[in-house]
């Protein structure tokens, strides 16, 4: 009996698997994956410092210990090159495997900023903890570090770094933190709760290029002329979902591998989650809708099929200088933020055309608002 293999060994890619095991037991199942197969948390990587944990803390099982708990064969340190729809086959390394079913857990890509200058190569991204792992040793004796990017990921690792005692700028293109997620008040108010804690702000500019700072560190050039200097730089730019495996089978890729409500591709037997799916149009780098989708898929696979609910999911970005709690409108939903700045904190409130609740943002004392609001929000898919 042909497998159900599942590419990718993240959050998505065992989390489908757990959930699988729940209710089929038996079935053989074979993860392969890019990586050391280690179980880990990846949202972790962006507080590991402050909560006192090293990469390796962070890890809570490997792949035999994972093998075992889910009576799977697990693959590690292996790149899927190729699938064969037609003849349900894919190519691993240059050795081909059969499946019954395939899910591609792939995740997304972390995009690269254009940067001049002789140390354009030294610029780091942590996207998993491989990358973790290799920032932390970077960083060990760093009293200085330039994260370039103000989205979620750069602003957590802003306050994580600082709160470990480290100079951080951060540079940004836009005109706030956070500007693809929040309305600009809110995005100004965690700007000045990492400012208190010491964070240096460089606003509405573009990293042009990296230069080596003499022997040691980095000297940063900005569109503005001005230059920032650090021991270690961190790209955090976005990410981009994994596609090209997908599109070269011919599968119908968008912006993300496009799936429907059940996660099928457009190829028989193919389905895709997590960060490199786009599901009904929606691509979310998120925990929570990677969850929803496991559970769905699991059934699916298992012979019931089921298709995927996104409830409201608020994203809690972990800044405790100044917390932040979120939950955008759906793309494409036309309506008007209503925004108070409150004493400590902003609340701000996205209303449709019918004046209904389809989104909000609280920041700072606001937070505490999170649980009444998403009661009246209603599901995204
Ligand atoms: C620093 C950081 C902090 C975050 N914080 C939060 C948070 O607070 N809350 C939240 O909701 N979300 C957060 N996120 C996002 C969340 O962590 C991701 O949405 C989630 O982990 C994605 O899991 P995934 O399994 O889809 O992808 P990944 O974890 O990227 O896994 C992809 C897997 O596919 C494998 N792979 C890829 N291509 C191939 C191939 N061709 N062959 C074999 N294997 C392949 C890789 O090796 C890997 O095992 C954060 C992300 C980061 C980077």
């Amino acid at each position: 009996m042909n497998p159900i293999i599942i590419v990718g060994s993240g959050l998505s890619g065992y989390t489908l698997a757990r959930e699988f095991r729940k209710i089929d037991k038996e079935t053989p199942l074979r993860i392969i994956t890019a990586d050391d197969g280690r179980v880990y948390s990846k949202p972790m990587l962006s507080n590991a410092l402050s909560n006192g944990r090293t990469p390796d803390q962070l890890a809570t099982a490997d792949a035999t210990q994972m093998a075992a708990q889910l009576n799977a064969v697990i693959q590690t340190h292996s790149w899927v090159n190729a699938i064969d729809t037609a003849r349900h086959i894919i190519s691993v390394d240059g050795q081909e495997l059969e499946y019954a079913k395939l899910v591609l857990a792939l995740g997304a890509e972390v995009i690269k900023p254009a940067l001049k200058g002789d140390a354009a190569d030294a610029v780091m991204s942590v996207n998993d903890l491989g990358d973790y792992t290799r920032f932390r040793a970077v960083i060990t004796d760093a009293k200085h570090v330039a994260i370039i990017g103000a989205g979620l990921i750069g602003c957590e690792f802003a306050n994580d770094l600082r709160s470990a005692g480290i100079a951080v700028d951060v540079i940004s293109t836009g005109n706030a933190p956070l500007n693809r997620l929040l309305p600009e008040a809110a995005g100004h108010a965690l700007q000045r709760g990492l400012a208190h804690i010491g964070v240096n702000w460089h606003i509405d500019k573009a990293v042009t290029a990296v230069d080596h700072r003499g022997a040691q560190g980095y000297r940063l050039t900005l569109s503005d002329g001005s230059s920032v200097e650090a021991d270690a730089v961190l790209s955090c730019v976005g990410l981009r979902p994994r596609t090209a495996l997908a599109s070269a089978a011919g599968i119908h890729t968008a912006r993300g591998i496009a799936v429907d409500r059940f996660l099928a591709t457009s190829a028989p037997d193919v389905y895709a989650m997590g960060d490199c799916a786009e599901v009904e149009g929606l691509v979310l780098f998120y925990v929570m809708p990677l969850m929803n989708a496991a559970r769905a898929l699991a059934k699916t696979l298992a012979g019931a099929p089921t298709p995927v609910g996104y409830p409201p999911m608020p994203v809690v970005v972990k800044t405790p200088a100044h917390p932040v709690v979120v939950s955008p409108p759906s793309p494409g939903v036309m309506g008007a933020w209503k925004i108070e700045v409150l004493e400590a904190g902003v609340r701000a409130l996205f209303f449709d055309a019918d004046n209904k609740l389809r989104g909000f943002a609280l920041t700072g004392t606001a937070v505490s608002e999170k649980n009444a609001l998403v009661k009246e929000l209603p599901a995204l898919l």
